[in-house]
């Protein structure tokens, strides 16, 4: 056995692998080896060390850092530290400052060399099943502050109290009517943040947002709209995914693209077709970030693109091709934008995904209701379940779609009470809901439009070229992220599949039209056994109990996925509806596309599981979708 190199006393808190276990914290003999870090049960009297708990191997370990206390955290469990490692966070709790810092001190040294190191954390805790700091809500979650590369000793002292989120229920099936699950409550301290876009007022409360100028904010208990104040001290609502906390860093910078992945960085710089252009992002490893960078003079005739991770030094410094090591990004990106040292080119041109704006949750704060004067029809983008389909503009700027409700297809009055609750729906991979027009007949259902439309034409007609096995990955990996916020919002679809997603310019995909089919009054449609019901999607529970979950949704998901990697086909192509009942039932399953590797029919088969409870979730398949990406790129 290798060498003691520290050892100590300990609070430990249980690891909640599970969100709803109940937390527990116990006192354990930490040792600190070489290898491990590992603990054991003691005896408090006779202050002897007994049987193994638990150990963690130093070389998985990919951060370890102060953490701030938990909400009402008794005095011995002040000083507290995470060691994050492959099975998530360990907190511990040491007795001082000092006996803390001399801890991060040396397990950081030990672990200076691992190879999974982070470049952020998440500076609270996971509890029941939400980060305390970001309220996001998967585990995995990257995390959301940036390593200050200071061995995290710049440290606040405790006072600050984060409000924790309530447990939302597990979803069932929901009833209409009912609101989303309430909002966390936002940090009691005010909060300046910098537009990251322009935003014109709309409705008389709004306030206008300029560019790169600091805002206030004041009130956030809605989750869309906050109150703010600009450096007038004029106050009003500005749509909250337009701006960015000041101090979080990345966000900030023209050249970094959060929301772009692989495929949309090269096509982003190859459309912009300028030697050096370049962009930064998210990488597909949890913590990391890319830099995409498109050059000329790589030999290729139409250019190339070449992605360059950034790398963690020993001293938690950030650095490119060569070991040049800066503290922040931004000045390892400003350096690169003079020296190429290592890479094709230096960076030469910021390529932005942010020259669009992303939707906000209505058109204006409040404001659900839109005058149908203010829309101009420009043209029709095809027919569906409710009528007609056309493409607009809001008061002559914004692209919108609208659908003109076909008198007698929709029950109006139930949908415009569950339009106000689909508008609060926000999120980047579903279609917005922009308001509806009640006063006049038909009604008019204004959405965001989606220049390349429907993803089953898509599919099947609409790529230029084969599409890869990434691209088909990350199209899929954007429905797993839209449905995932569904999810999390208790939001049943009740009708996924290719048909209703769509794809915008970039090629981001889209779900719509979720939990729509409720309000169709067609019993060929509504009906299990009617010749329009989504047979093909539905999993037995539903074709024979019309029992509709979120896990009726993850079957369909997976009937989707079927279509994505067989580029459109439709499922069960040799059997009819009542074929299928009876053969799905029996255990009947679609075939492995041949684009479809085995652990890409894994996933689809996961979800077609006999038992509804043991098909993954969203939130799992965001995970699995997305460690499987990485391990193809
Ligand atoms: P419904 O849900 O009423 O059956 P759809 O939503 O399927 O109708 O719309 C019919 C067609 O109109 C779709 O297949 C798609 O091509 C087009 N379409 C619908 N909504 C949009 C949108 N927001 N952006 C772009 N095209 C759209
Ligand atoms: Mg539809």
């Amino acid at each position: 056995m290798s060498e003691c190199v520290l050892e100590e006393i300990f609070i430990k808190r249980s690891q909640q692998k599970r969100k709803t276990s109940p937390l527990n914290y116990k006192e354990r003999w930490f040792i600190l080896t070489n290898e491990k870090l590992a603990y054991y049960d003691f005896d408090p009297e006779k202050g002897k060390r007994k049987g193994l708990r638990g150990s963690v191997d130093l070389e998985k370990i990919k951060c370890v850092e102060i953490v701030q206390p938990e909400p009402n955290a008794p005095q011995d469990r002040i000083y507290a530290f995470q060691i994050v490692y492959d099975e998530g966070p360990l907190y511990i709790f040491a007795k001082s400052e000092k006996v803390r810092a001399q801890w991060i001190k040396k397990l950081k040294e030990m672990v200076r060399f691992n190879k999974d190191l982070t470049q952020k954390y998440h500076p609270c805790s996971w509890m029941d099943g939400v980060w305390l700091c970001c309220q996001q809500e998967v585990k995995q979650a990257m995390g959301c502050k940036v390593l200050d590369g200071k061995n995290g000793f710049s440290f606040k002292p405790p006072g600050r109290r984060v409000s924790r989120k309530p447990l939302p229920p597990t979803p069932t099936e929901e009833t209409p009517g009912r609101p989303l699950p309430p909002e966390p409550p936002g940090p009691p301290v005010s909060m300046t943040v910098i537009a990251q876009y322009n935003y014109t007022p709309v409705a008389p409360q709004d306030l206008e947002l300029r560019r790169d100028e600091e805002y206030t904010i004041l009130d956030k208990s809605d989750a869309n709209w906050w109150r703010a104040k600009d450096k007038y001290g004029k106050e009003g609502y500005i749509p909250s995914n337009y701006v960015v906390k000041t101090e979080e860093g990345l966000e900030r910078y023209e050249w970094y693209c959060k929301n772009v992945n692989r495929s949309q960085a090269e096509k982003l710089l190859k459309t912009e077709n300028k030697d050096g252009g370049f962009m930064v992002r998210d990488s597909s490893k949890t913590g990391k970030y890319t830099v995409s960078l498109f050059t000329k003079s790589g030999g290729e005739p139409g250019g190339s693109c070449r992605h360059y991770n950034i790398c963690t030094s020993s001293q938690n410094q950030f650095y490119l091709a060569e070991k040049h090591n800066f503290t922040t990004i931004s000045e390892l990106i400003n350096y690169h934008q003079h020296n190429a040292a290592g890479m094709v080119s230096r960076l030469k041109h910021i390529v932005s995904n942010r020259a669009r704006p992303p939707s906000t949750a209505g058109l204006g704060y409040d404001m659900w209701e839109i005058d149908p004067r203010d829309l101009t029809f420009i043209k029709e983008l095809g027919n569906g379940q409710f009528g007609v389909v056309q493409y607009g503009k809001w008061q002559g700027q914004h692209d919108v779609a609208i659908k003109k409700i076909k008198e007698g297809s929709m029950s109006e009055d139930d949908f415009i009470d569950e339009a106000k609750i689909m508008m609060k729906l926000c999120h980047e991979n579903l279609v917005q809901l922009y308001g509806v027009c009640t006063k006049q007949r038909p009604i008019y259902i204004v959405t965001e439009y989606l220049s390349n439309g429907c993803l089953l034409v898509y599919l099947r007609e609409g790529l230029k070229q084969a599409p890869s096995t990434v691209q088909l990955l990350e199209m899929c990996k954007d429905v797993t992220e839209g449905m995932a916020y569904l999810e999390s919002k208790q939001y049943i679809h009740r009708d996924l599949a290719a048909r209703n997603c769509l794809v915008d310019s970039n090629g981001t995909v889209k779900v719509t039209d979720f939990g729509l089919s409720r309000y169709v009054l067609d019993d060929e449609y509504t009906s299990s056994a009617g010749s329009k019901f989504p047979v093909r999607w539905s999993p037995p529970e539903v074709l024979l109990y019309c029992k509709f979950s979120s896990k009726s949704d993850i079957w369909a998901y997976g009937v989707l996925m079927w279509e994505m990697y067989t580029l459109g086909q439709l499922p069960y192509e040799r059997l009819n509806n009542t074929e299928i009942v009876a053969q799905v039932s029996r255990g009947l399953r679609l075939y492995r596309p041949k684009m479809a590797n085995e652990k890409v029919y894994s996933i689809m088969t996961s979800c077609w599981l006999e038992k509804a409870e043991e098909r993954p979730t969203f939130e799992e398949l965001v995970l699995t979708v997305q460690d499987l990406l990485y391990e193809l790129q």
